[in-house]
């Protein structure tokens, strides 16, 4: 594997140095095209391993689905809305070998895997806002590598997050689904946000960076809890643990994500989205209409 990955990296950078070579020597038009290459870092896990409980709203890669366009970056899934500017939903599987000592890498920076001529969201583009740059797939959720650390701080797993909700109700959350995985559990996660307004360190905004970035008004998230075993989506059950949360992007959000449970069906309802569309009908029927309670 070691030498696989050895003769990908140095295919890498053949191919950028060709292509440095054709820009300089061949080619003295100033082009603004950048170009765009196919992640070089594999994923840790089997290519579809986010998408095992299924393709909520069923996205693609065609760039004409700009609304709901499908980002794979390995180590998570997007569905993204290039006119909103943030992702619709991302997903995820967490088990214990993603948990690891590699410290948070802090590179938010735009996504070049994005096609050509779409709006592209930096590293700065919330400044000002009074809004966090608020994960998806949480940077604590990939700590194996440096480069699974790093994927999540792509601007495509971000949103604009009112600091409270990000930093304590959601954040208690996302720490308490890693407890999870420390007793035994791994865990598939979407969530997404829908809405427009939500109420942060500034007040209410609809949009940040000169109306690019569209704040959502709310934020969900699924967490579907399975014991560690192999064919996970088998063996979702009618017993399966689901925890479903629908909460304000505002810094006024209770404080405990317990009382923000809802159900999938809610979310569904909400967002027009088929969640676990992969799991079992009849399944999904009895696990959607349930509110956690543990
Ligand atoms: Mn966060
Ligand atoms: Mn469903």
């Amino acid at each position: 594997m070691k030498n696989k990955y050895t003769y990908l990296v140095i295919a890498f950078l053949a191919i950028m140095t060709m292509n440095s070579c054709k820009k300089d020597s061949f080619n003295p038009t100033p082009e603004n095209v950048p170009i765009i290459l196919e992640p070089v870092v594999p994923p840790q896990d089997l290519p579809d391993s986010n998408l095992v409980m299924g393709n909520p709203s069923s996205a693609t890669s065609d760039v004409n689905n700009f609304n709901n366009f499908l980002l794979k970056e390995g180590y998570y899934t997007v569905s993204y809305d290039r006119d909103r500017a943030i992702p619709n939903w991302v997903s995820w599987h967490l088990t214990a070998s993603d948990l690891g000592t590699t410290p948070r890498q802090d590179d938010f920076r735009s996504n070049n895997n994005l096609p050509d001529g779409w709006y592209h969201v930096e590293n700065f583009s919330y400044n000002g806002g009074g809004f966090d740059r608020g994960h998806m797939c949480p940077s604590a959720d990939r700590t194996s590598t440096v480069a699974a650390n790093s994927s999540t701080f792509l601007m495509t797993n971000i949103i604009p997050q009112a600091p409270v909700n990000n930093q304590v109700t959601w954040a208690t959350l996302e720490d308490y689904a890693r407890s999870l995985v420390g007793q035994g559990n791994e865990l598939y996660t979407i969530c997404g946000s829908y809405g427009v307004g939500g109420s942060g360190n500034a007040g209410p905004f609809d949009n940040i960076n000169n109306g690019q970035v569209t704040v959502p008004s709310m934020l969900w998230k699924v967490i579907v809890v399975l014991p560690n075993g192999g064919d996970d989506l088998s063996r979702v059950s009618n017993s399966t643990r689901v925890i479903s949360v629908i909460m304000p992007n505002t810094n006024t959000v209770n404080s405990n994500w317990r009382t923000l449970r809802t159900t999938v069906d809610a979310i569904e309802a909400a967002t027009g989205y088929d969640v676990l569309s992969k799991v079992d009908p009849a399944i999904q029927a009895v696990i959607e209409a349930r509110v956690d309670n543990l």
